[in-house]
């Protein structure tokens, strides 16, 4: 069976925010959920599906990539093409908890709502640490400075700690309360029965504390966001895609939780002359009917400036690839290095003097071509 869309099996657009994705991820769990459907196959194969739409859409490394490339960028990343290991590890935390006893339930559902779905026993979590979120940058960069590397200034913004209330979110003097919506649970209970929902408490947002007195510069929030600059070091032989992982320069925690990183995703612009592939690099030179038959010896600029003799044997056919070792892009984490390959094209010249046009008629004489030559299998013609 083909896999479908991960947007399409969290039924979100592909602008969904992370709030939307959690949102539509877990109306699914809940409805698809094992222990709800025991013995139903294709309950239990629904919620497989979405829990690994959700694990890829809610991280800020991998839907990037499958955005670009689809499931085929995720091969090897530990999800989405043939059940990576990250994920099945994931689905057997998942029926551990639902087969043990009692709680196992909301614990698992608390870590990944961030308390969003718990029990009342277990609200206090909902005021405890929350990582910050993790931040995309797309950064454009030159063909040569991907090649040969760079240090590349960045602007962007993040969340820090507000300064003024050291991230409490309170006013100087004042102080916090328990919230008196939800008595300090940080959740309010929604239906009832078997599953009773609970909701993050809209008074408090989940903190379980109100603030009389909120922070005038941050408006209570405890954060505020910040321009920064940092410059940041390209190594030689990055290519288009490339992921360089900032830690910690993300949004910051709340309560103390960890900041989240900030997700440099490299875009390699296009060389007016050279191409690129993996390691090797590739263009093409023009040389002239009399250079190709008698060979010849020629100088390029190669793509850091350097002069390149290179040595054109005599007979060389149209479309030869030469190959020029070590001339290529520096491998990283390895001081060796791509080959560059260089494509002949021979030229026919189109305006000749007289001169030129009769000595081309003498050789023609001379070489007494057939009238009618014999045909060439195509597929023998190389490039
Ligand atoms: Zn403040
Ligand atoms: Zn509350």
């Amino acid at each position: 069976m083909a896999k479908r869309d991960y947007y399409e099996v969290l039924g979100v657009d592909k602008s969904a925010d992370q709030d939307a994705i959690k949102k539509a991820y877990r109306k699914l769990a809940v409805k698809y959920h094992p222990d709800r459907n025991p013995g139903d196959k294709s309950a239990e194969e629904k919620f497989r599906e979405a829990t690994e739409a959700y694990e890829v859409l809610s991280d800020a490394e991998k839907r990037p990539i499958y955005d670009q490339y689809g499931f085929a960028g995720l091969d090897g990343m530990g999800a989405g093409g043939g059940g990576g290991a990250q994920y099945s590890h994931a689905f057997h935390d998942f029926s551990d908890l639902f087969g043990g006893a009692g709680g196992g339930f909301s614990d698992i559902f608390d870590s990944i709502f961030g308390g969003g779905f718990g029990g009342g026993s277990r609200s206090s979590r909902s005021s405890g640490p929350a990582a910050g979120a993790s931040l995309r940058y797309d950064l454009h960069i030159q063909f040569k400075d991907a090649v040969y590397g760079t240090t590349a200034d960045i602007h962007f913004k993040h969340n820090e700690p507000c300064e003024a209330c050291k991230g409490s979110g309170a006013a100087a003097g004042a102080s916090k309360k328990t919230c008196p919506t939800c008595n300090g649970m940080g959740q309010v209970r929604q239906g009832n029965g078997f599953f009773t929902i609970q909701q993050t408490c809209p008074k408090c947002g989940g903190k379980g504390t109100i603030i009389d007195k909120p922070c005038p510069s941050c408006r209570g929030k405890g954060i505020q966001e910040k321009s920064k600059q940092m410059s940041l070091k390209i190594p030689a032989g990055v290519d288009n895609g490339k992921r360089i992982v900032i830690r910690g320069m993300g949004d910051a925690g709340e309560n103390g939780g960890p900041a989240g990183d900030l997700v440099v995703v490299l875009h390699v612009e296009q060389h007016p002359f050279f191409e690129r592939d993996g390691a090797d690099l590739y263009c093409a030179v023009p040389i002239s009917i009399a250079q190709a038959a008698l060979g010849c010896e020629i100088t390029i600029t190669a793509l850091d400036g350097k002069k390149l003799a290179i040595k054109i044997p005599d007979g060389t056919a149209n479309g030869k690839l030469l190959r020029i070792k070590g001339e290529g892009v520096p491998m990283s984490g390895s001081s060796r290095k791509g080959d560059l390959y260089v494509k002949i094209m021979v030229q026919v010249p189109t305006h000749l003097s007289s001169k030129q046009k009769d000595l081309l008629k003498q050789y023609m004489d001379l070489e007494n071509p057939p009238k009618e030559p014999n045909l060439l299998n195509l597929s023998k013609l190389g490039d």
